[in-house]
């Protein structure tokens, strides 16, 4: 495969963590960094071996010698921004959540649809081994029917990452668009299954501010009549994460799985006792990256869509309805 060529739109720290990284593992090349900031544009550039940075968005989306975009800007500026590189006819590898409303995530995948581009978002739990491993079991039926899941993804946010997201409503802060959207994502990935109904109850535990929630808990119907619980936050230090799903026939119990890297242990429990499943440790962003450059190759498709983005944005604008009015809300995605 030739190598693809890679604009960074946003001099962000998950880029920095965990997305440069895994463009060039799989061959890729980092070409250009675009910040609002001249200054910092050129520091990150520096000090992550990319040979260019701008401030002009449209500069980077004319060169030539770019393929993809990489937007992980924050979540207010990802629709104008995948919509001019659509337009551009760069393929886009978007941040979650895709936009701050449906009707702009909508128009996000539509450009891209136009364009002829791949559209992507950047759903990594579902790259995890841990997570195939768990769907691969209840497709083969070892838990029987699938009746309920809980979801534990209550973490600390580092002081580090204390800026927008518990600043900011602009910007599509709180929990909800950042962390309860992988939980959706997560689940329809595992289960197979699409969430259509939810009930919310969310918490401003003093470290958000503005009014933004800083936790929340939500109840979810499935279409195949599943029920399923989440727990996301920002404020609990010493919770750790897991992935439970209960089956007529057997329980899977993973724990540390709703995490960045390829972490965690998986038990299934049945009437025969207990049974660890093995799991692929690969970097979940690598195979992320692997999935997107064969879909530019035309050899595959990206691990999460354009579709994926929008089904999982549209839960969290219910969640969000659900808790501000007390009501129990339909996911509406659109589709
Ligand atoms: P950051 O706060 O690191 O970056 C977001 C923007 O903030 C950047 O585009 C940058 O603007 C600005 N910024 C970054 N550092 C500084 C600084 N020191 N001073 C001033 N401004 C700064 O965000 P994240 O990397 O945490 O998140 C970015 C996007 O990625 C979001 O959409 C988020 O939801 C998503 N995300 C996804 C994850 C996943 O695993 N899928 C994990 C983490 C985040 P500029 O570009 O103008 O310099």
């Amino acid at each position: 495969m030739t190598s693809i060529r890679w604009g960074l739109i946003g001099a962000s720290n998950i880029a920095r963590q965990y997305v440069i990284n895994a463009i060039r593992e799989n061959g890729g090349t980092v070409s250009s960094v675009m910040s609002t900031s001249a200054e910092r544009a050129k520091a990150y550039a520096g000090a992550n071996g990319i040979p260019a940075s701008t401030t002009d968005l449209s500069a980077l989306l004319a060169d030539p010698a770019i393929d993809a975009v990489y937007i992980s800007t924050t979540n207010e500026l990802h629709r104008d921004q995948a919509i001019a590189a659509a337009k551009a006819g760069k393929h886009v590898l978007c941040e979650k959540p895709l936009a701050l409303s449906l009707d702009d995530a909508h128009a996000m995948v539509r450009a891209a649809k136009e364009a002829g581009v791949v559209f992507a978002t950047n759903h990594h739990l579902r790259n995890a081994g841990a997570h195939r491993a768990m769907r691969r079991a209840i497709k083969d039926g070892r838990i029987g029917k699938p009746l309920a899941a809980r979801v534990f993804h209550a973490v600390y946010l580092p002081e580090s990452l204390q800026g927008w997201r518990i600043a900011n409503p602009g910007a599509g802060g709180g929990v909800v668009l950042d962390i309860a959207v992988h939980d959706a994502d997560t689940l329809r990935f595992v289960l197979d299954d699409e969430p259509e109904e939810v009930a919310a109850i969310t918490q401003s535990g003093g470290m958000a501010a503005s009014g933004l929630e800083d936790a929340v808990m939500t109840t979810v119907r499935f279409r195949s009549g599943l029920i399923a619980q989440t727990h996301d936050a920002f404020t609990a230090k010493y919770a750790g994460t897991g992935f439970e799903v209960h089956g007529t026939e057997g329980s899977i119990v993973a724990r540390d799985v709703m995490t960045q890297r390829p972490l965690g242990t998986i038990v299934l429990r049945d009437e025969d006792g207990e049974h660890p499943l093995d799991f692929d440790r690969t970097d979940l962003y690598v195979t992320a990256l692997s999935a997107f450059h064969g879909a530019i190759a035309g050899t595959g498709r990206p691990a999460a869509d354009g579709e994926d983005g929008i089904r999982s944005l549209a839960f969290g604008l219910a969640v969000l309805d659900a808790a501000r009015s007390g009501r129990t809300v339909k996911v509406e995605t659109g589709l």
